[in-house]
């Protein structure tokens, strides 16, 4: 099974469960990467949309509203809160402030290693479920970060990281693929204008 949790949007989540659900014996859980005005929060097991640039306890607010489950994903990913310029891209200590049912202990971006050791080390403390989570933007990522529970679907899971016994776990990229995630980050912009 897979999360789909592109950006601030549900649209390609519910294209993709119902592609899989017609086609594959896949199961896909609806989610989004929502863009909160303190850093990105993942919603998973959600119906709607969840609108971007709300404060984070808001955001959380919003996704247990619905009976989603919210996730403090790459929550050190980032270096201040947002000024004009620099953007903010993990909740960061609000991972421990507020209500959220998992931590992303594993992101599979290239060179967060530093990112993913500080959330294990909150998650220490917190004693959260703990996710693994590709943050895909190419292919290739899909999968690199992944996350381990007992069962297979996504009632499993939802149950699995209510009682905290999920496992984060990754596995190494391939050359081909680091290649690509680089070429990915020159032509970010451009990548995502044509797909
Ligand atoms: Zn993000």
């Amino acid at each position: 099974m897979i999360a789909v949790t592109d950006h601030d949007t549900i649209e390609g989540a519910l294209r993709a469960a119902e592609h899989a659900a017609r086609w594959t014996r896949l199961q896909v859980v609806i989610g989004e990467e929502v863009s909160s005005r303190d850093g990105h929060i993942v919603a998973l097991f959600i119906e709607k949309r969840i609108r971007p640039g709300m404060t984070a306890a808001a955001t959380v607010h919003a996704i247990h509203d619905q009976g989603g489950l919210a996730v403090a994903v790459h929550p050190f990913w980032r270096t201040q809160r947002r000024t004009r310029s620099a953007r903010v891209h993990g909740v960061g200590w609000l991972a421990a402030e507020l209500e959220f049912d998992a931590i992303e202990v594993e992101n599979a971006t290239p060179g967060f290693y530093v990112f993913n050791q500080l959330a294990r080390r909150l998650n220490m403390g917190l004693g959260a479920a703990e996710l693994g989570g590709s943050d895909a933007h190419i292919l290739d990522a899909i999968g690199r970060a992944y996350t381990e529970f007992p069962g297979k679907t996504p009632k499993a899971l939802r149950a699995a990281i209510e009682a905290g016994t999920t496992r984060a776990a990754r596995r190494r990229y391939r050359a081909l693929g680091l290649m690509r995630y680089a070429a990915w980050g020159l032509n970010h912009e451009r990548y995502i204008a044509v797909v």
